[in-house]
């Protein structure tokens, strides 16, 4: 099949009435990337998604697909892939005739939608379901007929909206990977939309971050994650700790509670006086036999703890009332604490990084 083609959005901006559901959105997916919109509910992702489709027109902006510009064009003349949440399939027609739907629309000829309909049925592994109605399908399944229907048709792109929404989370876990080989095999641009953090990390080759119809940061997964570009991403993607604070001279940052810690880590300069916030996450700290060599080491107590398989989750308040979240892995020499119990938590200077200046 051929590759994909890219897609660019440029100076996007929607309004419903009084809300603004897209402010000033820019952004390029290259052709067979995997890009994932990532935000709360309520951000934009579906209005942007739609934008791109065809459903909704900007206020402002355009949308390019390959170079060409398709903001005046409906959604069947974009030759666009969709697969919602709930896109229902069409009740009484068979798996077969469902995913034929968008090549009869075409006019391709029968014995050419019979050989596509196969591929596209093999690809999902539903190969011997052609003749099953929807209704005797798994929801996993009906979501790969809705996937084969997407791109029976080799779109110029794919879009997903949240399409593993109403799945339980092994089989949605499954599918994550199934979707991503598949739109690797095919070289298909993708726009994927979840609110969900750790599917966009597994999933995409770029992340955008998206809140309140903005754009707050785009970059490769790790970025984002070790990098990220606000307290709000830091806070949406991953468990977080994030501390307030005053810079001192030398590098050390006068908390709230009066204990100064050593912050190393990539983040934007901050001169002495400046208030700052400081991104710690919670896997990064622990007690001094799980974080050897740590500069930084904080007197508390727990005052929660949860067991959480891969790791122990504790809530640790320090003497001078700081909360910190720290994971603890489930290693055989971890030690375990419980609520009330005194902990010395530790974490080095470089996993400590400014990531607010004010
Ligand atoms: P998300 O997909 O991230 O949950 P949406 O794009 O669906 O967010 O919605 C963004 C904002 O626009 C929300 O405040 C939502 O209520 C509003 N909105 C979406 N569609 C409409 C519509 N058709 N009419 C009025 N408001 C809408
Ligand atoms: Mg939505």
């Amino acid at each position: 099949m051929d590759k994909g083609a890219d897609l660019t959005v440029a100076g996007i901006h929607k309004r419903y009435g009084q809300v603004r559901a897209l402010s000033d959105v820019s952004l390029t997916v290259s052709a067979g990337e995997f890009l994932t919109i990532l935000g709360p509910s309520g951000s934009g992702k579906t209005t942007l998604l739609k934008v791109v489709a065809g459903f909704e027109t900007p206020d402002e902006g355009d949308v390019r697909v390959g170079g060409r510009d398709v903001t005046d064009l409906d959604p069947a003349q974009r030759n666009m892939g969709m697969v919602f949440q709930n896109y229902a399939l069409f009740p009484h027609l068979t798996v077969e005739r469902n995913v034929a739907f968008p090549l009869e629309m075409r006019g391709t000829p029968k014995a050419e939608i019979r050989t596509r309909v196969a591929e596209a049925l093999a690809m999902v592994e539903l190969t011997g379901f052609e003749q099953r109605l929807p209704r005797q399908l798994s929801g996993g399944q009906q979501q790969r007929v809705a996937l084969a229907r997407a791109i029976v048709f080799r779109p110029t792109l794919l879009l997903l909206d949240e399409p593993f929404g109403a799945l339980d989370r092994k089989l949605r876990e499954a599918m994550q990977l199934e979707v991503r080989r598949l739109q690797q095999r095919l070289g298909l641009t993708t726009l994927f939309i979840t609110h969900d953090q750790e599917e966009a990390l597994v999933m995409s080759d770029r992340i955008a971050v998206m809140d309140s119809g903005r754009l707050e940061q785009v970059g490769r997964p790790r970025d984002i994650y070790d990098a990220p570009a606000s307290p709000l991403v830091a806070d949406f993607v991953g468990e977080s700790n994030i501390l307030s604070g005053t810079m001192e001279a030398g590098g050390s940052v006068r908390l709230a509670d009066g204990t100064a810690i050593r912050v190393t880590g990539e983040g934007p300069a901050a001169a002495p006086g400046a208030k700052v916030r400081i991104l710690l996450r919670p896997e990064r700290l622990g007690d001094a036999g799980d974080q050897p060599g740590a500069e930084n080491q904080i007197a508390g107590t727990v005052v929660e703890a949860i067991y959480l398989g891969l790791s122990d989750k504790y809530r640790v308040r320090t003497a001078g009332g700081v909360e910190l979240l720290a994971r603890i892995g489930a290693s055989r020499t971890a030690r375990q604490y419980r609520a009330g119990e005194p902990i010395t938590v530790g974490f080095h200077a470089a996993d400590a990084r400014i990531i607010e200046v004010r």
